[in-house]
């Protein structure tokens, strides 16, 4: 049976051409790049020509600007104690319910250290509202932190007006954003409409670059202390030997990522919809979590009202369909997402999520299978709820 992978928000495909670019840094060219003789210039030069890669394609910034880290869990890190040691007056800070574990646990442990955090609401759409946003900011806000697209609905922030209104408030707010989720689906450009974000973060694997290298970008003059000390490598900005090979494939993997977006807004979103109103059509009581928001072209998550989304997942994954229901990251634990708690998803919907994300290598044949497994299995699994009743094929109320 061919494995159907539709769970590319978790994790992504090496893909070919990265792979084939790393290769030469795991075998011949395998020396420390700041060794002193001339066989690590090649790694060295490497690491350099990744950075004016990853540059260029997040707009056009000066490379000196970004610094390459081991995930974008350690670039968030990075961007939020890094800003909190370098400003020890500031304690206010501003986020969203919402944010991956990365950016919210360390949040939350900010507060335990005496950070003032305010911990924005969303609606039940998953957006942030503005009149909220713009109340919680002060003249003496330290940093706000606000992903550009969330990981589990695809619900996108308006990033650029967000910076723009700090900024406002006042030039010395720090404005933080997580783009993981962003790069390569949506247009990231810090030179134009983000010229008001200071730090920037994302990874890897979910732009078909391994797992285990990500990147930070810290405009010029942000108020920002390294995180990482103990080594020069990254001049002094980011302790540790530079993972070479896995550096040189993440600036391929952010070059074909810049290159494919316009794939992503058209023939990607459109398998995405086909998907969406199928389902939507053929499974009763079927709602879209993040429906009327502005989302990612790749992501699908549905709200299956009476159901559980570990039964479907196991029913998908005999049937060879990798998904996800609500976040991988908090697979492993029975509480439900944070971020559908924070939507005020409905009880009977919030357990039964399911998320479906494709990427350009999800071929139509694929989306086509989902189509054909997935409403006899929700229905199936109806059956044995007590929230639905199965003789008007209704949720019970
Ligand atoms: N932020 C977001 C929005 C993510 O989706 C993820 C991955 N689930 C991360 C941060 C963490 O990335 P990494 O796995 O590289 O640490």
């Amino acid at each position: 049976m061919k494995t159907i992978y539709v769970d590319n928000n978790a994790t992504t495909a090496v893909a070919p051409e990265v792979l084939e670019v790393m290769q030469p840094y795991l075998t011949a060219e395998y020396f420390n790049p700041s060794s002193m003789y001339e066989a690590a210039r090649s790694p060295a030069e490497a690491i350099a020509r990744a950075r004016a890669t990853v540059a260029r394609c997040l707009g056009g910034v000066d490379p000196e600007q970004i610094l390459f880290t081991g995930s974008a869990t350690e670039s968030n890190n990075t961007a939020l104690f890094g800003t909190v040691q370098a400003n020890p007056e500031k304690r206010h800070i501003v986020t969203t319910a919402v944010e991956h574990p990365s950016v919210l646990e360390v949040a939350k442990e900010l507060a335990r250290r005496g950070q003032d955090v305010t911990f924005l609401p969303v609606n039940r759409q998953g957006e942030l509202p503005m009149e909220e946003y713009v109340r919680a900011l002060r003249k003496e806000t330290l940093i706000v932190s606000i992903m550009m697209a969330n990981n589990e609905t695809g619900v996108i922030y308006p990033v650029a007006e967000l910076a723009r209104i700090a900024k406002e408030t006042s030039a010395e707010i720090v404005f933080h954003t997580d783009a993981t989720q962003a790069i390569g689906k949506i247009p990231v450009d810090l030179k134009t409409d983000l010229r008001h974000v200071d730090l920037l973060s994302f990874s890897g694997h979910k732009i078909h670059a391994p797992k285990g290298v990500g990147a930070v970008f810290v405009r010029r003059g942000t108020r920002w202390r390294p995180f990482m000390i103990g080594g020069h490598q990254e001049r002094g900005r980011r302790a540790g030997t530079e993972n070479v090979p896995y550096i040189v494939g993440l600036a391929k993997a952010c070059e074909l990522a810049v290159a494919t977006v316009e794939e992503e807004q058209t023939r990607v979103r459109a398998l995405r919809d086909r998907l969406q109103s199928t389902l939507v059509a053929k499974i009763p009581a079927l709602e879209i979590n993040g429906r009327e928001a502005e989302r990612l072209p790749n992501t699908l998550n549905l709200a299956l009202h009476g159901v559980e989304g570990e039964a479907i997942l196991y029913e998908l994954s005999r049937q060879g369909i990798c998904a996800s229901s609500g976040s991988a990251c908090t697979s492993g634990s029975l509480d439900p997402s944070h971020v559908l708690q924070a939507m005020e998803v409905p009880f009977t919907a919030i357990h039964g999520s399911l998320r479906i994300s494709l990427s350009r290598y999800t071929e139509e044949a694929e989306v086509e299978r989902i189509i054909e497994v997935l409403p006899p299995i929700v229905a199936s699994l109806r059956r044995l709820s007590p929230f639905w009743d199965d003789k008007r094929n209704c949720l019970k109320v």
